[in-house]
């Protein structure tokens, strides 16, 4: 446990924003006129500053997943101080694109799915806040078991289907995302296994961004960008990271644009399962900094 107690973000004027936005592989950077913020967390430091900027009159607070040099693999980033983070900055909605394999030959390079659930294939990766031990602050989370029964946020789904139809880029609504540990990708037989369960895609970040965010009571959307059929579906060497690079490069510009879309579109006023996740219950969570004063 990183012993770093928690601070404020920053100094100066108030850094917030209302919406997050975590970009995945080949979205390293969203808007051009940002505000670079260090953000300290109790579980040590977020995969990389978070840079504040707007987009159609909401505030955005932009990071990139991996590092802004991609130097983070999936199983080594620090998704707890990811989350933590962008909710200490007044973020209650997130925007979550992924690179992801097709596992059904219709789901090829440059589709947009947009799930509705995901199974955890991950290995022990940190993946809550109610582990019971106490933070640097004295705080201690209770145990507290919040529901994922459906794991992303209905407002936020609706936003980024509605968003890429508007675009012009008929998304696959709904499907599951199938996350495994990474950083390596799926044997053949694995990933026949995951077509046969009927599950989707499958990616590396999913899980526990999704539970993470559930657990501070934030709004979490995924967007998967599929790069390539994975290995049970293809019938070459298999994927290779540059492809999937390729892919997303080729489809960045496109993604950004639903996300500009999908961020102007979600709504101001929440009332989703996801703003309701901790009504009723005692977290604990004293050390959940409540954003600063707007001015
Ligand atoms: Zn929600």
């Amino acid at each position: 446990m990183p012993d770093a107690p928690s601070i404020p973000p920053a100094t100066g004027a108030p850094a917030r924003a209302e919406i997050g936005v975590i970009g995945g592989s080949g979205l390293y950077a969203l808007l051009d006129d940002v505000t670079e913020v260090t953000v300290q967390t109790p579980y040590g430091p977020p995969s990389d500053s978070v840079f504040l900027g707007e987009v159609a009159g909401r505030s955005v607070a932009f990071l990139p997943r991996h590092g802004r040099g991609h130097t983070l693999p999936p199983h080594r980033i620090n998704y707890r101080a990811n989350l933590w983070a962008l909710h200490s900055l007044g973020v209650r909605q997130v925007l979550g694109p992924c690179a992801v394999g097709g596992l059904r030959t219709e789901y090829g390079p440059g589709t947009l799915l947009v799930p509705d659930q995901f199974v955890d294939r991950t290995l022990g990766r940190a993946q809550t806040f109610y582990d019971g031990l106490p933070l640097p602050d004295g705080s201690l989370p209770e145990v507290v078991h919040v529901s994922m029964a459906d794991p992303y946020c209905p407002d936020g789904r609706r936003a980024a289907l509605a968003a890429a139809r508007a675009n012009a880029w008929e998304p696959v609504d709904g499907g599951t995302l199938v996350v495994i540990e990474g950083p390596r990708f799926s044997t053949r037989a694995e990933s026949r296994w995951f077509t046969a369960n009927g599950w989707s895609v499958v990616g590396m970040t999913g899980h526990p961004e999704a539970v993470l965010a559930r657990e501070l009571g934030l709004c979490y959307t995924s967007l998967a960008l599929v790069t390539d059929l994975d290995a049970g579906v293809e019938t070459g060497e298999g994927v290779t990271h540059a492809e999937v690079l390729e892919v997303f490069a080729r489809n960045v510009d496109r993604l950004r644009t639903v996300l500009f879309k999908a961020v102007a579109d979600l709504p101001a006023a929440r009332d989703c399962v996801c703003s309701h996740a901790l009504d009723g219950l005692e977290t604990g969570l004293a050390g959940v900094p409540e954003p600063p004063a707007a001015g």
